[in-house]
């Protein structure tokens, strides 16, 4: 398929991500992962050598394996060493966070030790808005920001990210890995005829997600960047080491 692929136009340029159009495709987006790393609203700025790859790498064997559970998403080919071809979608204004260990803020701001885990899954919402910091939201509070149309749309959502759970859990675990918590996003098929179907977009991968190594208990994500704990590169390497030992064979 790359063949036929041809970059066009960049549309947009984020903290981990470049996306440009697809020549001749104006339903497909091209999304580069770049080797930055940026924590705590891109006020701390990192980088290192083959970062994008990795994080495209594990991208890609997560929404392959999500799929084959039945979990839709955005992914229509990886290309190059990099990029990720994916349906357009128009993004839902929200991040969702599950949560199966209690760590980071919200461990904090609960006074509650950091590595406490829950009785069951955990989901919230947050305002996709750097400006504002992703400020967290009720339900009630994504319905008046129009983050959906109705509160049976948050519930599929919160629905849809607990069967990721599921999924992602297996699918570290098989690594070694424990799922901590992570953040997904959203977005709508475009359709010419009313509201398209709700669908997982942009990425998951060490950035995104907290993972500790099931039998030290260390911590193989950003946090090692957050908390300047040092082989940042090392890890991601690690995870995706391990992810591709036991998944690459198995997924189409
Ligand atoms: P940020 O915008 O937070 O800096 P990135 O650098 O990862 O993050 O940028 C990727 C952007 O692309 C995000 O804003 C994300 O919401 C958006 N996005 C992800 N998948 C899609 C998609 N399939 N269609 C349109 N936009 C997408
Ligand atoms: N997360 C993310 N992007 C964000 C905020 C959070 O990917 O903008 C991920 C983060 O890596 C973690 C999970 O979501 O895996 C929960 O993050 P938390 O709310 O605890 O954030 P903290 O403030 O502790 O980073």
């Amino acid at each position: 398929m790359s063949a036929d692929i041809r970059r066009g136009e960049m549309l947009y340029e984020g903290k981990a991500k470049r996306l440009f159009g697809v020549e001749g495709h104006p339903e497909w987006i091209l999304q580069e992962f770049k080797d930055s790393l940026t924590a705590f609203n891109a006020q701390k700025k990192g980088s290192f050598e083959n970062k994008g790859r990795l994080n495209r790498d594990i991208t890609s064997l997560v929404f392959r394996f999500l799929a084959s559970k039945g979990v839709p998403s955005h992914r229509v080919a990886d290309l190059g060493t990099n990029e990720m071809v994916t349906e357009k979608l128009e993004m839902l204004k929200v991040e969702v966070v599950v949560r199966n260990v209690l760590a980071g803020s919200t461990a904090k701001k609960f006074g509650i030790e950091e590595g406490t885990p829950l009785e069951k899954p955990l989901t919230e919402f947050y305002y996709k808005d750097d400006a504002l910091q992703d400020p967290f939201i009720s339900d009630e509070q994504a319905l008046m920001l129009k983050v959906c149309k109705t509160q049976a749309e948050l519930d599929q959502l919160k629905t849809l990210a607990l069967k990721v759970n599921e999924g992602l859990v297996e699918f570290f675990g098989a690594a070694d890995l424990r799922l901590i918590d992570f953040k997904i996003e959203f977005g709508r098929r475009l359709s010419s005829s009313g509201l398209g179907q709700i669908v997982l977009a942009d990425e998951i991968t060490p950035d995104s997600c907290r993972l500790w190594d099931k039998k030290t208990g260390e911590r193989m994500d950003k946090d090692r960047f957050r908390r300047d704990l040092g082989n940042v590169k090392e890890s991601y390497e690690e995870v995706f080491g391990r992810l591709r030992d036991h998944w690459s064979k198995k997924l189409v």
